[in-house]
């Protein structure tokens, strides 16, 4: 007699629109290679719905999901407990059912950070960052966290731009400073990290750059992009002319799924099969 078991390890992502979300093709291909019997099926659930998709995730005893736009915030109210830094950021994008209780992370944040640790630890270092969304939010408060002694948040919308700031002030020790994004931004001499977590230079505005003065960038900076894709982009491309060491967004994008991966299943996925399978969806 052999023992059967035909019952998968589900995941999943809630978002609307969900049809071009990659993770799927990313974390499958993970799951593939680790040769489990696990699922990540994409749902397009509308902000109405939110609450019965969570409900249909429990009583369907899914193991875990991601929550992209616009769901990020709206899921904490049918959750039951918040990870730390997912309470500070007050956002979630990582859910997990540990024995029926559903725990948010946020692992955008944390995904970023595995990313940078490749190439510098953000301990004692002066961060600048581009931007003030959701992204940014997480980058700033995983990076304060991690150490960095300064988060500099530069921003077109001055209120944005403050809140992530106080959200830094108030829960790490990082000194935090809001500067208004107007002409090209003159990146300080001091700066070890600059961030672009604006959505400029998303497909299909490809040529599309921060307001930042090049010229300023000091010739071994660490330039980080958020953006997916393309994975090279303008903003990657242009610091490279002026020496910098940059990191794309698919390393952001592949750490948060392992992130996810380890929290679901337990298991450490392959970086490498992830990263390859994103790679062949953008044609990189
Ligand atoms: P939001 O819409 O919340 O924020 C966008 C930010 O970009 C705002 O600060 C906005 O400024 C700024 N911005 C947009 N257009 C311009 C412009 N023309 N000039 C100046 N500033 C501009 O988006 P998110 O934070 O959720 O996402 C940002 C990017 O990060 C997206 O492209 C997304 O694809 C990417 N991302 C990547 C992830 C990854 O794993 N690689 C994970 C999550 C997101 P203002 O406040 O002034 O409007």
């Amino acid at each position: 007699p052999v023992e059967l078991n035909f019952l998968s390890l589900l995941t999943g992502c809630f978002a609307t629109p969900v049809a071009e979300n990659p993770t799927v093709a990313m974390v499958e291909a993970a799951y593939r290679a680790m040769g489990l019997d696990a699922r990540y099926i994409n749902c397009d659930v509308a902000p109405a719905d939110l609450g019965d998709a969570v409900r249909g995730a429990r009583a369907m005893g899914w193991r875990g999901f991601n929550c992209s736009l616009p769901h990020k915030v709206a899921v904490i109210d049918f959750i039951d407990e918040l990870a730390p830094s997912a309470e500070i950021i007050g956002a979630v994008n990582c859910v997990i059912n540990e024995d029926g209780r559903l725990i948010g992370e946020n692992t955008d944040g944390k995904g970023f950070l595995a990313s940078l640790k490749t190439v510098t630890d953000p301990r004692g270092k002066h961060v600048v960052v581009l931007g003030a969304g959701g992204a940014s939010r997480a980058i700033a408060v995983e990076t304060a966290l991690a150490g960095a002694a300064s988060i500099t948040v530069v921003n077109r919308d001055a209120a944005r731009g403050k809140a992530v700031v106080q959200l830094v002030a108030a829960h790490t020790s990082a000194a935090a400073e809001f500067v208004p994004l107007k002409d090209d931004y003159v990146v300080p001499g001091e700066t070890d990290i600059l961030i672009n977590a604006t959505s400029i230079g998303l497909f299909p505005g490809v040529n599309d750059l921060p307001a930042v003065d090049f010229t300023s960038l000091r010739p071994g900076l660490v330039v980080a992009d958020v953006i997916p894709n393309p994975p090279h982009t303008a903003f990657l491309r242009t610091a490279e002319t002026h020496g910098a060491i940059t990191l794309d967004g698919l390393g952001m994008l592949v750490n948060q799924g392992v992130i996810g991966i380890r929290l679901w299943a337990g298991r450490e996925p392959d970086a490498k099969v992830m990263r390859g399978a994103l790679e062949a969806v953008f044609g990189a």
